[in-house]
């Protein structure tokens, strides 16, 4: 068991935290044998080899019984790419329409090199001028929340003045999902060409989910 309910990221400021959930691996093994009219009390060895077939065979409608919600803060630029996952998952957002709090931003653990393979993205290798870029954007991201705090002081709409925030400010939302979406990110976005900054979300998620489906966390690890 998890003794803790919220996983930090990133400085401590990003988090994945862990609301609740809808089922299990048995739940995913009496979604398939009710095809049969049968069903499992206690997960056998038999069910087990079940979950890995249904997962082999790609039958994912079973898997997509099991709901998992989280509450997920992340940078902009993360969640430009997590929320192009859309089938089987639902989310509601902070609006900065509404929401006149100065945002936090993301500063990286370090700035990486570039990889030789353009699809790569990145090598896990810190930057040698890192530290002089690490304070140059920090020093940007003062200049957009003076200019952010300077407009809404001169009664311009959070919805308008927000077009000064960087990428790399954060944002919050719930996001309710099935084990099955949960598994098509995770191999999509756990991959050598996926964003290392992303791969932490999905990393994160599962990291509860196997404590409730560890069957089925096991298939894809
Ligand atoms: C490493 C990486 C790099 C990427 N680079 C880019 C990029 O450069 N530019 C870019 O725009 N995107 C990029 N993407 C995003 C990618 O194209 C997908 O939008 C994203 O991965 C979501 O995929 P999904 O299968 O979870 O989508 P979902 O929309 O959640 O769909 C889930 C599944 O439903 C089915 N489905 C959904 N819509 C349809 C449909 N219209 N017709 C038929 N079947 C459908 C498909 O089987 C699909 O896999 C990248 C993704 C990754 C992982």
């Amino acid at each position: 068991m998890l003794n803790q309910r919220k996983i930090f990221l990133h400085d401590r400021i990003g988090f994945v935290e862990y609301l609740g959930h809808l089922g299990d691996d048995l739940t995913v093994v009496n979604s398939a044998r009710v095809s049969f009219g049968k069903t499992s009390e206690k997960l056998t060895e038999k069910d087990k080899r079940l979950i890995k077939y249904l997962y082999e065979h790609k039958h994912w409608t079973p898997f997509s019984h099991v709901l998992f919600q989280f509450r997920i803060k992340m940078p902009f630029f993360v969640a430009r790419q997590w929320f192009r996952h859309q089938i089987g998952l639902s989310r509601n957002e902070i609006s900065r329409r509404y929401v006149k709090e100065e945002p936090d931003f993301f500063v990286p653990d370090y700035f990486r090199v570039n990889a030789d393979n353009i699809k790569q993205g990145s090598l896990d290798e810190k930057n040698v001028k890192n530290d002089y870029f690490v304070a140059k954007l920090i020093e940007q991201y003062k200049a957009s929340l003076e200019l952010y705090n300077e407009m809404l002081q001169n009664n311009i709409p959070a919805e308008q003045a927000r077009v000064v925030l960087p990428m790399g400010a954060y944002t919050e939302f719930i996001e309710s999902a099935s084990l099955a979406a949960y598994m098509r990110i995770y191999t999509l976005r756990v991959s050598k060409d996926a964003q290392k900054e992303t791969s932490q979300y999905i990393k994160a998620i599962f990291e509860f989910i196997g404590e409730y489906c560890p069957v089925s966390f096991g298939l894809i690890k």
